[in-house]
């Protein structure tokens, strides 16, 4: 199949931050194979479509989430972390049933296409299930068994992450790849941590943790280590092998130094931190460090979306206020965070910029609208006015997935029945 789209605005996202207009852009199979100036093609096309009045750039990649618990969506909220995650969610999650996971994550899938999302990372349970409905609708996903690290689960957890790394790593056309999901430093003690890493050794895959989320989870971990999270991780040897941490909220200037010298990539998440009361994690000392910071939105219970548009938009928006200077975080940075540099973050090297060689991850817009008009700037427009409802293509691993509104791979209205009726009976 090879795709020709004419005439279209492109920001391809490389660093330089070109922006080509009036632009053909060529797909071929799953890559694409052009980008530059019109040409006039003398080769047949499976398909051309009209580029005029679009925008192209790279889909969004969400580095953090939780994708089932869009179940879960306003049935906890307000609530501090701690509270929000013992009286509410977990008792929630202990009643989920496989299906539950496979619908609950295609609701999210659901929402994340229309949203311009074209990789999501994931860390659950019944993680055979997320995989399944990533399979299906044709999304990239970045998957996590999640592993508590204490109870009678933890080594049943560890089996099921060696299996499901098996299994799963590059399927779908090699739009799945698969990470080990210790959930964090005060769920998963020392000596979880240590077998966790055991198994990356045997399966070569890299891990993804929560880190640093609250002030509560320093203060624990202080008192019972006598160290921050991030270097009990270090002492332990976790950062010798490649990890996201997500959250990164709370760090002393020496966690951010190791941060830095081991590589470790961060996933940003600032409406779950916000909602959450967590905290404002310290982005602009992470990038000024060099360290590869990505977005993501969490899950849909503390978020309450999974639109990377909103969270690009925060991103931009809370570090301005917070640090009384408004040149911080600017547009381009913000952009980048949810594409090129989310891709970095979760280990893939194809994603995240429109060049050739690259996968087709690709999202058009409208930009016929009132709010997107004139077009001084068009990154400033994408991140501070644009909406989900103007994306009108995405296109995923060289296929479209979404194409006027219309999902070509999902029964919409299927998706939404299944979800209420679930997420209903698991509240009751
Ligand atoms: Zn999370």
């Amino acid at each position: 199949m090879k795709t020709l789209i004419r005439e279209v605005t492109v920001i391809t996202m490389q660093d330089n931050n070109e922006i080509i207009r009036d632009a053909d852009v060529v797909v071929d199979g799953q890559t694409i194979s052009y980008v530059g100036p019109q040409k006039l093609w003398e080769e047949n096309f499976d398909r051309v479509i009209n580029g005029q009045g679009k925008l192209l750039l790279p889909g969004f990649v969400n580095a953090h989430g939780h994708a089932a618990m869009t179940l879960f969506r306003s049935y906890a909220d307000d609530l501090p972390l701690m509270d929000w995650l013992q009286k509410r969610i977990w008792p929630a999650e202990g009643k989920l049933k496989r299906e539950d996971v496979y619908w609950g994550t295609m609701l999210a899938i659901l929402e994340m296409i229309k949203c311009g999302t074209t990789t999501f990372t994931d860390m659950y349970f019944f993680m055979d299930q997320v995989a399944e409905a990533a399979e299906e609708a044709g999304i990239r996903a970045v998957l996590a068994r999640g592993l508590i690290g204490v109870g009678e689960t933890a080594d049943k957890g560890l089996e099921e992450s060696e299996q499901f790394v098996k299994t799963w790593q590059g399927r779908g056309n090699g739009r799945i790849t698969t990470m080990l999901g210790p959930h964090a430093p005060y769920t998963c003690p020392p000596e979880f941590l240590r077998r966790v890493m055991l198994l990356q050794e045997t399966l070569a895959v890299p891990t993804h943790i929560h880190l640093a989320e609250t002030r509560d989870e320093v203060e624990r971990i202080n008192k019972e280590f006598g160290v921050s999270p991030t270097m009990l991780l270090k002492n332990i040897g976790l950062f010798e092998r490649p990890v996201l941490a997500a959250h990164c909220v709370h760090l002393s200037e020496e966690d951010m130094e190791i941060l830095k010298e081991y590589n470790v990539c961060v996933a940003h998440n600032p409406g779950s931190n916000l909602k959450l009361g967590s905290g404002i994690a310290p982005v602009p000392d992470l990038l000024s460090r060099g360290i590869t910071v990505g977005l993501g939105t969490d899950g849909a219970a503390s978020n309450n979306n999974l639109d990377m548009m909103e969270e690009m938009r925060l991103a931009a928006l809370i570090h301005k206020g917070n640090r009384l200077d408004p040149t911080v975080i600017p547009a381009r940075k913000a952009l980048a965070m949810a594409t090129r540099e989310s891709a970095k973050a979760v280990f893939l090297e194809k994603v995240g910029i429109v060049a050739p060689e690259m996968k087709a991850d690709i999202i058009m817009l409208d930009l016929q609208r009132p709010h997107l008009t004139p077009q001084h700037d068009l990154v400033a427009h994408l991140v501070y006015a644009a909406q989900p409802a103007d994306i009108t293509m995405v296109m995923i691993n060289g296929q479209i997935i979404l194409e006027k509104g219309q999902l070509t791979t999902l029964d919409e209205e299927k998706i939404i029945f299944q979800a209420q009726q679930r997420a209903l009976h698991l509240v009751q």
